[in-house]
């Protein structure tokens, strides 16, 4: 059995990024980018006025109120391309370029225009450099701005946009295929009958698996059967970069899933982890080089494995720098008594307490079936094995589950 740990590393060390494509700006949120993002130009591209009011020069404006004469005009997209001299002023507008001359703008507020809009009076002194944004004091051109594997999220569109990148490198959205064995399952639009229950692995899996950026294709259910299983896993490597199985990896005398992914060849990488709930997970390559996760089938186990192992192989296939859940620490709401032979992942719900202290709850669950109890989860907590008791109050490692 390896660690929880030592299992991730073998998924990033066997995961290869895909290749990227282009896609358009519009749709480009939530991809990871695949080329560094430079600035084609300085920002701001001239030395820009923040407010609407007066572009002045400081000493001017000493001994108030100034009188100053109004040279002309500067309005956003048509600046006042003159120099401005000594009591002169340049009425300017948010936005607008800062002419030659001018050292600082004064706010309108604390400004009077005089008959006929010749001279304007400045009501108080203006500091050297107040109200400009400097060219090229917020990005140079030539600089860095975004780098290879950061996701794009909404300000970093904005950031595409003002550099001109109508398009973007991105890598490629893996193709994930998931299949739910067992021959207890029916659909979910269907009536259970006598010893029968609904899949709902098939879609906790693809939820999450969209989540991480995969495009997904659910398999029909395979039934506790070698020919159908391996016919089914077979035709799905063709088509998709991962295949996700659920069920059908423990020690059952019907668990087939092993079976079938060693008769298709398959190079298995580990396939136990000393993992609580998920142990029986399996991690494996396809002789063609599609990865396929077996997690076990119990729901909680589901969403425990795949974000800590399957969650990881999705984003490094799409470039990402950072795959594995996002990690902290809590201080717990209440004690417990962790089973002590393997690492534990124990669902849990945070928030914040009025010292602005991150609290986790230990949520109350059945084992590793009670899909229901976990429905309130929003973090995992991680408990080392052999932990006895732990007190309220104790600092405790987690990790937060994808929403
Ligand atoms: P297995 O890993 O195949 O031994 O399954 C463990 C438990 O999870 C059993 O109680 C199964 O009935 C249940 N289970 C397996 N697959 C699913 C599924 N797709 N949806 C809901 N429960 C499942
Ligand atoms: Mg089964």
């Amino acid at each position: 059995m390896i660690t929880v740990a030592n299992a991730i590393q073998i998924v990033k060390d066997q995961t290869r990024a895909l290749e990227f494509e282009k896609v358009g700006l519009a749709s480009a949120l939530g991809r990871y980018l695949a080329e560094d993002i430079i600035a084609d130009s300085d920002l701001p591209p001239f030395d820009r006025s923040q407010m609407d009011g007066y572009a002045v020069r400081a000493a001017d404006t000493l001994t108030v109120p100034a009188k100053l004469k109004i040279a002309g005009e500067s309005a956003a997209g048509r600046g006042w391309h003159n120099e401005l001299k000594r009591h002169e002023a340049v009425r300017i507008m948010t936005g607008a370029p800062v002419p030659v001359g001018a050292d600082s703008v004064q706010q309108v507020e604390l400004t009077r225009e005089l008959d006929g809009g010749s001279e304007v009076e400045i009501l108080e002194p203006v500091t050297f450099g107040r109200s400009i944004v400097k060219r090229g004091s917020e990005i140079k051109a030539g600089q860095t701005v975004l780098r290879a594997g950061e996701r794009i999220n909404a300000s970093a569109v904005a950031v595409l946009a003002s550099f001109g990148y109508a398009s973007v490198k991105v890598g490629r959205l893996p193709r994930v295929a998931i299949l739910a064995t067992g021959s207890e399952l029916v659909k979910v639009d269907q009536q259970p009958g006598e010893d029968q229950i609904r899949d709902s692995n098939n879609f906790s899996i693809s939820t999450y698996a969209v989540l991480a950026g995969a495009t997904i294709e659910r398999l029909p259910l395979a039934g506790d059967d070698i020919a159908q299983l391996k016919q089914q896993i077979a035709g799905a490597a063709e088509l998709s970069d991962i295949i996700i199985t659920s069920g059908g990896v423990s020690v059952g005398r019907y668990d087939f899933t092993k079976t079938v992914l060693q008769e298709l060849g398959a190079e298995i990488f580990f396939e136990r982890v000393a993992l609580r709930p998920g142990k029986p997970t399996v991690f494996a390559r396809l002789p063609n080089g599609t990865l396929v996760f077996g997690l076990p089938g119990n729901p909680v186990s589901v969403s425990v494995t795949f974000n800590l192992f399957a969650r990881v192989a999705i984003l490094t296939m799409q470039g990402s720098e950072e795959m594995e859940m996002k990690a902290g620490t809590a201080l717990l709401s209440k004690s417990i008594k962790p089973a002590k032979d393997r690492e534990s992942y124990l669902p849990a719900r945070l928030s914040t307490n009025e010292n602005a202290e991150l609290i986790a709850e230990p949520l109350k669950w059945g084992g590793s079936s009670d899909f229901v109890g976990f429905v309130r989860a929003t973090a995992l907590i991680i408990i080392p094995p052999g932990t006895g008791a732990i007190e309220a109050g104790t600092k405790v490692r987690i990790v937060h589950l994808p929403d």
